[in-house]
């Protein structure tokens, strides 16, 4: 998600352990750690893990009506008597275990509570949930919308971070990535665009059912639906390892074409594969829809743009993401500099080449600003407020941090790191942690001090 777009309001820091500094600072107890995510504690689930969520939906754009079975494959870590999904959608009207129904309840403002007649064993079961009704939107605590918005002509599902349980039934956490499987069926003259590829159509003269496969891991809040009326654009283009990618781009009839960013996506995925290595996925495209959310958003494959905001920098910056958070996934919220830090340095390394400042000079003209800048507090592991997720300090001190490192380690050891990152990490997740011991194994060099300056210690670094 890139900067501009997104209104980062900052509250005060509430007074809450912050355990982040675990990923740096080995004195951190273990202890503290929740079991859950640090920034979110209560989504996800520790029980098991999803291996595919199946998606089959009939839904009607007039009245933003749904009816929904959501399939979860998943494997059981241990025996669950009962277990939780998180899920903050429309009345459940069906809970199947392994095809048997099963008790469920709703507790707090998001789970979803199943418990079979017989305890789920260890190893694989199969959680089928059936909804019907309107889903809602969320609101974050910056103040801004996902969910499942509302558009003119339909909807749009977008998730991070956390609502993709409007509308999924889910472990509702990045650690956990699945594969997704859509079939969604609405009235013929509808179209419906999701992650991955297009794999059948079946139309009818009253309803037509869109299929689409994302067969490569994907987190929740990288889950993208939109329904509604888009011109349908399909051309490819060929990846750095002589794969043909197919290129969807759906967009909004009412919003224009976004011809500049389609014909630009092919060279800046070569360019997102000079920098990572190979285009991670199958497919590629972009969505422009009439969804007023005020950002842009890297949903896997296709990434997201509200009207007029597929800009060259923010293209640049959500196929960074296709490497940098989406095949290389955080694994707890707090760590989000890992995705836009990264992506957020891939727009300078983007602008360099084509006329822009050089990254040097940019790192220069920030590092002036004063002390008291918002830049620099809170540090981009440190913030405590969920609204600070995706502030000022995540995306551009965290670009610094890169440059800092590469001033550090040379150029020839920092490219080197980023085509190891995204190689080594492909589709599993990561911890700052990770990027510290990987960057020092390259380089040689001992590196805790210089990420701390720049990732944990609030204020500005000194000595760069
Ligand atoms: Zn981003």
């Amino acid at each position: 998600m890139p900067t501009p777009l997104r209104p980062a309001a900052r509250l005060a820091p509430a007074l809450v352990a912050l355990v982040l500094g675990a990923t740096l600072l080995p004195a951190a107890p273990a202890a503290a750690r929740p079991a859950g995510d640090t920034l979110f504690p209560q989504q996800g689930n520790s029980g098991y893990q999803v291996r595919s969520y199946d998606v089959a939906m009939d839904y009607q754009p007039l009245t933003n009506r749904a009816d929904a079975t959501v399939q979860v494959r998943a494997s059981a870590r241990r025996t669950l008597d009962s277990f939780h999904l998180d899920f903050s959608g429309p009345r459940v009207t069906e809970v199947l275990v392994d095809g048997v129904a099963a008790r469920h309840r709703r507790t707090g403002a998001h789970e979803l509570v199943v418990t079979p007649d017989e305890p789920v064993r260890r190893g694989r079961f199969t959680v089928s949930v059936s909804w019907r009704g309107v889903p809602p939107e969320h609101t974050d605590a910056d103040g801004s919308t996902e969910g499942w918005v509302r558009t003119a002509d339909g909807a749009i599902a977008l998730g991070e971070p956390v609502g993709a349980m409007t509308w999924l039934p889910s472990n509702n956490t990045p650690g956990d990535k699945a594969r997704f499987h859509y079939e969604i069926t609405v009235p013929t003259g509808y179209e419906v665009v999701a992650n991955g590829d297009l794999v059948g159509r079946e139309e009818t003269a009253a309803s037509t059912t869109w299929e689409w496969d994302a067969r490569d891991p994907m987190a929740t809040y990288l889950a993208m639906v939109a329904i509604g009326q888009f011109d349908v654009h399909e051309s490819e283009t060929t990846s750095i390892d002589g794969r043909t990618l197919p290129i969807w781009s759906f967009t909004d009839v009412t919003t224009g074409d976004a011809a500049k960013a389609r014909a630009a996506l092919p060279e800046i995925i070569a360019f997102g594969e000079r920098l990572y290595g190979p285009y991670p996925f199958t497919s590629a495209g972009l969505v422009v829809d009439d969804a007023r959310v005020g950002y842009a958003l890297e949903t896997q494959t296709r990434a997201f743009y509200p009207p007029g905001a597929a800009t060259t920098s923010t293209v640049v910056h959500e196929v960074a993401h296709q490497w940098v958070g989406n095949a290389v996934t955080l694994t707890d919220w707090h760590d989000i500099w890992l995705a836009e830090g990264f992506a957020a340095y891939t727009e300078w390394l983007y602008d360099a080449e084509h006329g822009g400042p050089r990254p040097g000079e940019r790192f220069q003209a920030l590092y002036d600003r004063p002390a008291s800048d918002d830049l620099w507090s809170p540090a981009p592991t440190r913030f405590t407020d969920p609204a600070d997720l995706f502030g000022q300090p995540v995306y551009v001190r965290g670009a610094m941090t890169l440059h800092a490192l590469r001033r550090e380690v040379g150029d020839r050891d920092f490219f080197a790191v980023l085509r190891a990152w995204t190689t080594r990490h492909h589709d599993a997740n990561v911890r700052t942690a990770d990027l510290v011991r990987l960057a020092e194994r390259v380089s040689g060099e001992e590196l805790s001090g210089l990420f701390r300056d720049w990732l944990v210690h609030d204020g500005k670094p000194r000595g760069y």
